[in-house]
C-alpha cells in the first residue's frame, strides 16, 4: 500500500531502507517473539532488532547530524513509525519512544547533561529510552490535567533531591538505559507548577525496575514498574528549572501524539493488507470474496479510514515542527484517538472477512487484533484525550 504523502527523495530513501529493515529483520521474527512474549513478557523483546535498527541509523535519526543523527523531521519520523508498525507494533513503539525522547533530550538538556546522557546513548547500539509519568494513581489526572499532585515525590536536600515513589506501565523501562522521570517537587502546588523532570541512568542507586507487565498484545515491547527508594538525584540531573517539568512535557506532546497515531496506523495497514489478500484468494459462492459487493464496500471503508487518519497525522506532525503555520493544540491529542479507533474497527472487520479462519492463531489475525487494541489506552486513554482537546477548544 503506497499511499504515503512522500515529498522528498530523502524521505523516499529513508522509507525504502525502513521497508527493507522490516522485511529482513522484523517480519521473519515477529510471530515467534510474540509467542515467546506470551509465555514470558520479557522474552518478546529483541536486542538484535534494536542493533539492526542502529546499523541503519534508525535508532538515532531524530537527533541532529552534529550529535550523530540524521536531523529527520517529525513528518518523516511519523512515516517511518507507521512503516515499522506495519511490520510489528511493539518494534514501532520501542523505536518511536526512543526517537521522540532523544529529540526532547536534545532540546531540553544542557551541555553537561548532553555529554553525560545523550552522547553515551548515541554510542551504545543497544540503548533505548523511556519517559516516566504514569503512576498507579495518576494517568488521566496529568493528561487532562487536573489540579492534583503526583505521588512520586522528590524532596530538596543539600546538593540534590531524595526521591520516593513508583511509576508503572512505562514503555521500554526494564530495557532502557536512560530515563526522563517526572516527580512532584513542590507538594503545595498542582502538577502544572510543582513537578520537575529528572534525567536518570539505569542502575542509579535507589532506582530499580519492578514487575514487567503481562500485556494483551504489543508483545515485542516491554512495559514495567519503576521504584524510587530514598533515591538521591544530584542537582546536575534536574532538566530545566525546578517545578516546571510540565513545560518539558508540553514540548513532548505535539509530535508524541502523531507518532503514537502512526504506530497504530501501521497496524491498521497490516490488517487492511491481510484482509485484501484473503478476500482475493478465498472463494465462496463460486468467486473470490472481493467480487462480492458487501466485502468490496468493506475494503473501501478500511482504505477511507486509513487515508483520513494518515492525512490527519501528517498535518499534525508537520505543524508540530512549524507551529507558526497554524498549530492548534487539539492536534497534540486527537490524531491518536482517530487512528486507534480506525485501527480497532479495521481489525474487527479483518477478523470478520477471515470468517472462522480469523479466530485461528495460525492465520496471524489474532495477533493483529490484540495489537490493534493497544492504542485505545496508550499515550492517554481516548476519552481522556478527547476531554483534553475539548478543554483547548473555544465555543
Ligand atoms: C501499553 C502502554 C504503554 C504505556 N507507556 C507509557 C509510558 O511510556 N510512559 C508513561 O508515563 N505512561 C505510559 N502509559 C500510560 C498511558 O499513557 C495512560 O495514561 C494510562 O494507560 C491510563 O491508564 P489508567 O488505567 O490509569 O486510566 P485512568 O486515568 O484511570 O482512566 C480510566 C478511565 O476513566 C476515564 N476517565 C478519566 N478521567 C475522566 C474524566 N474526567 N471524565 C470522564 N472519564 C474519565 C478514562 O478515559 C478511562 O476510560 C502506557 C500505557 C499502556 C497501556
Amino acid at each position: 500500500m503506497e499511499e504515503m504523502f512522500i515529498q522528498t527523495e530523502d524521505q523516499r530513501a529513508i522509507l525504502d531502507s525502513v521497508r527493507r529493515f522490516v522485511e529482513d529483520e522484523v517480519t521473519p521474527r515477529a510471530a515467534d517473539l510474540d509467542a515467546a512474549g506470551d509465555k514470558d513478557p520479557v522474552a518478546g523483546y529483541s536486542t538484535e532488532i534494536v542493533e539492526a535498527a542502529d546499523r541503519l541509523g534508525l535508532r538515532t535519526m531524530t537527533l541532529s547530524e552534529e550529535l550523530g543523527g540524521m536531523g529527520v523531521d517529525s513528518l518523516t519520523t511519523a512515516m517511518v513509525v507507521e512503516e515499522l508498525g506495519r511490520g510489528d507494533l511493539g518494534i514501532s513503539v520501542v523505536l518511536a519512544q526512543t526517537l521522540k525522547i532523544a529529540a526532547i533530550m536534545e532540546k531540553s538538556y544542557n551541555e553537561d547533561q548532553k555529554q553525560r546522557f545523550l552522547v553515551p546513548f548515541v554510542e551504545d547500539p543497544q540503548a533505548i529510552l523511556s519517559i516516566c509519568i504514569t503512576e498507579p494513581e495518576n494517568a488521566s489526572n496529568y493528561i487532562i490535567p487536573y489540579n492534583t499532585t503526583l505521588n512520586t515525590k522528590a524532596e530538596k536536600v543539600d546538593g540534590g533531591w531524595i526521591a520516593n515513589g513508583m511509576k508503572h506501565f512505562i514503555s521500554n523501562s526494564n530495557q532502557s538505559r536512560f530515563f526522563m522521570v517526572f516527580m512532584q517537587t513542590d507538594p503545595t502546588k498542582p502538577m502544572s507548577d510543582g513537578v520537575s523532570c529528572f534525567a536518570l541512568e539505569r542502575g542509579h542507586p535507589g532506582f530499580t525496575v519492578g514487575r514487567v507487565h503481562e500485556k494483551m498484545g504489543e508483545k515485542l515491547a516491554n512495559n514495567s514498574e519503576l521504584f524510587f527508594t530514598d533515591c538521591f538525584i544530584p542537582d546536575e540531573n534536574l532538566i530545566g528549572e525546578a517545578h516546571v517539568g510540565f513545560k518539558t512535557l508540553g514540548e513532548f506532546f505535539p509530535s508524541s501524539n502523531s507518532y503514537a497515531a502512526a504506530s497504530i496506523l501501521g497496524v491498521a495497514v497490516a490488517c487492511y493488507e491481510k484482509s485484501l489478500d484473503w478476500a482475493q484468494t478465498r472463494i465462496q459462492g463460486g468467486k473470490p470474496l472481493i467480487e462480492h459487493d458487501g466485502i468490496r464496500a468493506q475494503v473501501a471503508e478500511m482504505k477511507m479510514l486509513i487515508d483520513a487518519s494518515r492525512s490527519y497525522i501528517h498535518r499534525a506532525a508537520w505543524l508540530a515542527d512549524h507551529q507558526e503555520e497554524g498549530w492548534d493544540l487539539t492536534l497534540g491529542a486527537l490524531p491518536k484517538v482517530m487512528a486507534s479507533q480506525a485501527a480497532w474497527k479495521i481489525a474487527t472487520w479483518m477478523m470478520e472477512i477471515h470468517g472462522g479462519h480469523g479466530y485461528m492463531k495460525e492465520s496471524g489475525v489474532p495477533k493483529l487484533v490484540r495489537d490493534a487494541a493497544a492504542f485505545l489506552h496508550s499515550d492517554g486513554v481516548n476519552r481522556t484525550l478527547l476531554l483534553r482537546a475539548a478543554n483547548f477548544m473555544e465555543w
